[in-house]
């Protein structure tokens, strides 16, 4: 036997190459995940930048100028009715005023005494004031209609100009997006060309190298690669495409296995077979045909499987003779005579049991 049987080595040693393998796996995924967050920073469409290109200036800028325009109408119509509640109430307390003159007048007048100059001088004030506040306060009503009017129009302006702009809108949405989805294919796109290199390299190494000492090392960096590129896969195909790759795939592993399975049943590997034979020899059955092997003290024996390895006695199991057996139900040479040492040795096993010479 040319290949080597693998050495196990102590449990613990088994236990942490395991354990390294997931943390190797784990951390090929991190790094991945690293380039991909990289590549996710890629500056892409802006939609403030569209509206600037495809947006009619002059609009934005008249937009913008009634905007101003309608703040400073408010903040001076609010003035002006600052304006008008101060003189509203001076104008109340001159008019109380005058009523308390008025009201000493009548009494003067009730008890026939002459009204002193100082009154008389006080109410023609009174009553100047009274009338300049009044004139003033219809002034400002008249400013902050106008003012009314001018916000009105100011309004209806912008309303217009707004939905002009929305129409010029839709053309910038749709701009946007299908910027954004080129950016967006863009970035899948070189997501792939990180991915699809490694997890090329990752089967052939998985192909090449499945049976060196290092393979779980490989099936590790394979399975991170591969979760990788399903996680782009679902980041940027549509759920409905995704959903196909995913049944494909599993389609084909499972048909991958299945056509395995049947070739190794149908033609076993060389390891596969030699199982086959080892149990059969042990339990004293032909290999090829499962006819019970009787020579020796076997010879008039009867047993199955299960019954042979019930026998308590080592020496009955056994059925040594110096002689060449062949199956007399199929016909397989079962023991023979070894081509180096003459003695009796298994046909079908690799190792000859006097002289350990192999074939
Ligand atoms: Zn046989
Ligand atoms: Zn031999």
């Amino acid at each position: 036997m040319a290949e080597k049987q693998q050495t196990k080595g102590p449990w613990i040693h088994r236990f942490l190459v395991r354990l390294l393998t997931v943390a190797l796996a784990v951390l090929v995924f991190w790094l991945l995940r690293f380039v991909i967050d990289d590549i996710d920073t890629w500056p892409g469409p802006n939609l403030s930048e569209v509206e600037a290109r495809l947006l009619d200036a002059d609009d934005l800028e008249q937009v913008e100028a009634i905007a101003i325009e309608i703040a400073q109408t408010h903040r001076t119509m609010a003035n002006q009715k600052r304006r008008q509640q101060i003189l509203g109430d001076s104008t109340t307390n001159s008019q109380r005023t005058m009523n308390q003159l008025l009201a000493i007048r009548r009494l003067s007048l009730e008890k026939e005494v002459k009204p002193l100059q100082e009154e008389q001088t006080a109410l023609a004030d009174a009553e100047t004031l009274f009338l300049a506040n009044q004139k003033q306060y219809q002034l400002l009503n008249d400013d902050i209609s106008r003012l009314n009017e001018q916000l009105d129009d100011l309004q209806e302006r912008q309303r217009t100009l707004q939905q002009a702009l929305d129409q010029q809108r839709q053309p910038v949405r749709e701009e946007y997006y299908t910027l954004r989805r080129r950016h967006d294919m863009k970035l899948a796109a070189s997501k792939l060309a990180v991915l699809v290199p490694l997890l090329v390299l990752a089967v052939l190494l998985i192909v090449r190298q499945r049976n060196s000492s290092y393979a779980a090392l490989i099936y590790a960096f394979g399975i991170a690669v591969l979760t990788q590129v399903a996680l782009v896969m679902h980041g940027y195909f549509p759920t409905d495409y995704f959903k196909y790759v995913l049944i494909l795939v599993a389609l084909g592993v499972v048909a991958w296995s299945l056509v395995y399975l049947i070739r190794l049943v149908a033609s076993p590997g060389k390891d596969w077979l030699l199982k086959q034979y080892r149990e059969a020899y042990e339990t004293f059955f032909c290999p090829v045909c499962e006819y019970p092997i009787r020579r020796g003290p076997l010879k008039y024996q009867f047993w199955t499987r299960r019954s042979i390895k019930r026998r308590a006695n080592p020496s009955t199991p056994s059925n040594d003779a110096d002689q060449p057996y062949t199956c007399p139900m199929c016909g397989t040479g079962l023991f023979e005579q070894c081509t180096k040492c003459d003695a009796i040795r298994h046909a079908l096993l690799p190792a000859c049991m006097a002289c350990g010479d192999e074939k």
